[in-house]
């Protein structure tokens, strides 16, 4: 067999991190854990290094690192805990042939950029990167000869129908939305939503935040932008469509009237094993559809007046400059916000928008750029968070 592949995964125990590993496990000696970071959760990652013997883990400053090296030695564990930002971009660019970018959120930044900067091959679940400064980070994953592996499931699905393909042939790129668990509600019950009901996907398990995103459909506007940068695609030729059964996770429109999709069930492990093992393809433990089982699957326009967040990201996405990034920095204050039941459902799109409003169409050239813009943004939502929730 050929050498191990060298994994550090961003992010470990989270809902990416942990379909990783199942993956990982079922291909036996064709993976190597290299680093695992998580940020919060000290035993669950304590248990990963007792499985995987990382050469390295990272954790977040809440975590007394020194405890989890003890815990670690005593059972004659080699692995080195690291804490903090230094120690995620250590990990990020350890000695590894494959870097996934599953942190949630702007953190994700600063290591994922430095992922690229080590010229490695990226797994890239964190679309905040492509968001906050897809012009910024697409220039240094040329200048350092990196590659993009998308795992977001809708742009793997982009990705393999665009293989060997001509590219200069695509006329669309459609990103399918299952429309999230309000599909159907009626508008005027959206304001009394409350988290669980916003997490409660009906075909995915997720994170809470991507969870909200899409119930909200922000998640899809992101997921526009993402596209815009990872493809080299002008937004005009971006579309949104809704498929409530989460069965065809993508499309590519071909002139010659042609249009190219990628179907599985909905279970991030397709994408994940995608691209873990590519250009090769093997097991991700989901079955293949039994397509005479399957119920109908069924495409419709998103209403842009219900999900008005869709909209605004739309807008965010024509506008580029920091307009994407002042968006993504709201959505994460107000959504944390309503997730903490500081803000109803429906002040999530409130709270974007007069954030987004103060945009300015600057372009981010730098991370510090990125982040300095992102904590301006940020400090204009959670003022508008604490005017409205008191
Ligand atoms: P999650 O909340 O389940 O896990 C997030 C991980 O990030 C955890 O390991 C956590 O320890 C770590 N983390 C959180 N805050 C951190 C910080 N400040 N510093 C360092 N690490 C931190 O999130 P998730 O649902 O796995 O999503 C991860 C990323 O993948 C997101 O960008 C999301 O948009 C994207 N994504 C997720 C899915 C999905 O199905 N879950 C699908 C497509 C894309
Ligand atoms: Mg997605």
């Amino acid at each position: 067999m050929s050498q191990p592949k060298r994994v550090a995964l961003l992010g470990a125990t989270g809902s990416i991190g942990k379909s990783t590993l199942e993956v990982i496990r079922a291909h036996p000696g064709r993976f190597e854990i290299s680093a695992l970071t998580a940020w919060s959760r000290s035993d669950e990652l304590f248990a990963l290094c007792c499985e995987f013997a990382p050469a390295i883990a990272v954790v977040g400053p809440a975590v007394d690192a020194g405890a989890l090296q003890s815990r670690l030695r005593e059972r004659a564990l080699s692995t080195r805990v690291l804490q903090g930002a230094q120690g995620l971009n250590e990990a990020a660019g350890w000695a590894c042939d494959l870097v996934v970018a599953a942190i949630v959120g702007a953190a994700g930044l600063e290591p994922t950029l430095a992922a690229i900067r080590a010229g490695k091959q990226v797994l890239l679940a964190n679309k905040e990167a492509l968001v906050c400064g897809g012009r910024f980070f697409m220039a240094e994953v040329q200048a350092h000869g990196a590659q993009l592996l998308p795992v977001d499931s809708e742009h793997n699905a982009i990705f393999q129908c665009l293989e060997g393909q001509h590219r200069g042939a695509v006329s669309r790129l459609i990103l399918t939305a299952s429309g999230g668990p309000f599909l159907r509600t009626p508008s005027d019950q959206l304001a009394r939503i409350t988290p669980a009901q916003a997490c409660a996907h009906p075909n995915w398990v997720m994170g809470a935040k991507i969870s909200v995103d899409s119930a909200t459909m922000m998640n899809k506007g992101l997921e526009v932008i993402e596209a815009r940068w990872l493809f080299d695609c002008p937004v005009d030729k971006i579309e949104v469509v809704i498929h409530p059964q989460s069965i065809v996770h993508s499309l590519v429109a071909y002139r010659d009237g042609t249009t190219l999709a990628q179907l599985s069930h909905p279970d991030m492990r397709v994408p994940i094993a995608h691209a873990l093992l590519y250009p090769e393809r093997g097991a991700s433990g989901v079955a293949a559809l039994d397509l005479a089982r399957q119920p109908a699957l069924t495409f419709e326009q998103p209403n842009l007046q219900r999900f008005p967040c869709l909209r605004l990201a739309l807008d965010a996405a024509r506008h580029e400059g920091d307009y994407p990034l002042f968006l993504n920095a709201a959505n994460e204050i107000s959504v944390a916000a309503f997730l903490k039941r500081q803000l109803a459902f429906t002040d999530i799109h409130r709270v974007n928008a007069e954030t987004m409003a103060q945009a300015r169409g600057r372009e981010p050239g730098s991370l510090d750029d990125v982040l300095e813009l992102d904590t301006t943004a940020r400090r204009i939502a959670a003022g508008l968070v604490e005017q409205i929730s008191c």
